[in-house]
């Protein structure tokens, strides 16, 4: 039987994922977020309304499914308590039952945030473009053994001597590297009290819950945050996150390090999509960027770079996530072009290659382009294979080829039920 199965991001991120957890969530018993924080943003379209999750697991919504944050997230509580309010505001439940916390979840603290945004505005035109929620400083004070575990909120004479010890230290940093304004004690304790106290009931040890879940084979679904080309050891680097979004990371992550992860469903969009800075070799520029945005409702605080689909990219993306099947989302996006294009290869100092290069070289390359026709109809209300358009289906096969993984769902649409099942 299957037990552990992932929902990964293939390309850049904002492939469709959450949508893909929502609809398969009620095959699960528990869905665990084992990395990133708040800089994700999983859309959800479903009966109870239309939501943006950043930390919640998207399993939220399904009855009786248990939804987990693992130690590997960067557990911002400000951030945590906001989206948790505004569920319960719109009725959906959310109780220690059915949400838990990791107890070594490490907290992601204001002056994370403060100091994404300080170090934005050091960089000026070389900035990275990044969420400015934190997540960069604070994977890196992971790395220096310098957080404050979530379960440490059950010590309040150990918490409060271990945050003045990070805040004296954060303070010099502040203070002296950037000439802003220090973080004194009573914002910290406030802050405290008002996001991390009301937390304490869902924070327990997820890592005995989850290996006795295992043990009694309950279904496990990891849900992966961002893309292949952003995770930090693989991706395209330094422009990647600061976490490992890879389905091989989500036992470790998750909290059961032991697993094995059965299925790895990867999430390919129809198009390229990019938010942030860095190499995006099959970039659309001026109209025709404009209008995919507007179709494809590719729009944010930040501006969404958009292209063809990169089959280099999204090879690499498979191999790296070792996907063993693939949910394809927005075809119907691509429905008004008379031709729709794909890049094949990159063309790298007058050399083919259909290998993904190493990132430093990314800038040298150019995009090798051939285009198939267009199916020019609205299929956002197929929901058979037999019944998409030949063209459709082509495009289909065409990604299948080059990518060699089984394309075994088709989203037409970003309602739960707009989706094709093949096979
Ligand atoms: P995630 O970060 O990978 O979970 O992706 P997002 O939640 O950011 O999804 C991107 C956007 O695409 C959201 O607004 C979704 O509602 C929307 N979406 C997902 N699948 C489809 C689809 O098949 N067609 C259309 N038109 N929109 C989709």
């Amino acid at each position: 039987m299957d037990t552990c199965t992932a929902i990964v991001g293939i390309n850049w991120g904002d492939e469709g994922k959450g949508r893909m957890v929502d609809l398969l969530t009620e095959n699960f018993d528990i869905v665990v977020r084992y990395q990133g924080g708040g800089n994700a943003g999983h859309t959800i379209l479903n009966q109870y309304g239309e939501f943006l999750l950043h930390l919640l697991p998207s399993g939220v919504f399904c009855k009786d499914v248990v939804n987990v944050l693992g130690n590997g997230v960067a557990l911002d509580p400000e951030n945590l308590m906001h989206e948790i309010n505004a569920l319960r505001e719109k009725n959906v439940e959310i109780t220690p039952d059915n949400v838990m916390i990791s107890e070594r979840a490490s907290l992601l603290m204001p002056w994370h945030r403060r100091l994404d945004a300080l170090e934005e505005a050091r960089l000026k035109d070389k900035k990275m473009d990044t969420t400015r929620k934190g997540i960069a400083p604070f994977y890196s004070d992971k790395y220096q053994k310098k957080t404050v575990l979530a379960g440490e909120l059950f010590y309040p004479d150990l918490l409060r001597q271990h945050l003045n010890d990070l805040r004296e230290w954060k303070n010099l940093i502040l203070t002296g590297v950037y000439g802003d304004a220090p973080e004194s004690e009573e914002e910290i304790e406030t802050w405290v009290k008002t996001y991390c106290e009301p937390l304490k009931p869902f924070i327990r040890d997820t890592g005995e819950y989850l290996s006795e879940a295992l043990r009694s084979n309950k279904r496990i679904l990891l849900e992966g945050q961002l893309g292949a080309l952003r995770d930090l050891d693989y991706g395209i680097y330094p422009y990647t996150t600061s976490s490992n979004v890879l389905a091989c990371y989500g036992p470790l992550g998750a909290g059961m390090p032991h697993a094995k992860v059965d299925r790895i469903i990867g999430v390919v969009k129809a198009y390229s999509s990019c938010v942030g800075a860095g190499p995006f070799v099959c970039e659309f520029f001026g109209e025709e960027a404009d209008n995919l945005r507007k179709i494809g409702g590719e729009h944010g605080t930040r501006l969404h770079r958009v292209g063809p689909i990169d089959l280099v990219a999204t090879r690499y993306g498979v191999k790296v996530q070792n996907a063993t099947e693939i949910a394809l989302t927005k075809l119907d996006v691509l429905s008004s072009l008379d031709e729709i294009p794909l890049c094949v290869r990159y063309r790298l100092d007058g050399v083919e290659t259909d290998q993904m290069p190493f990132p430093s070289l990314l800038d040298r390359c150019e995009p090798v382009i051939e285009t198939m026709k267009g199916w020019k109809c609205d299929i956002s209300r197929v929901r058979n294979w037999w019944d998409l358009p030949e063209e459709a289906q082509a495009y289909v096969k065409r990604i299948e080829k080059a990518i060699g993984v089984v394309i075994r769902w088709i989203s037409v649409g970003p309602e739960r039920h707009s989706i094709i099942i093949r096979g």
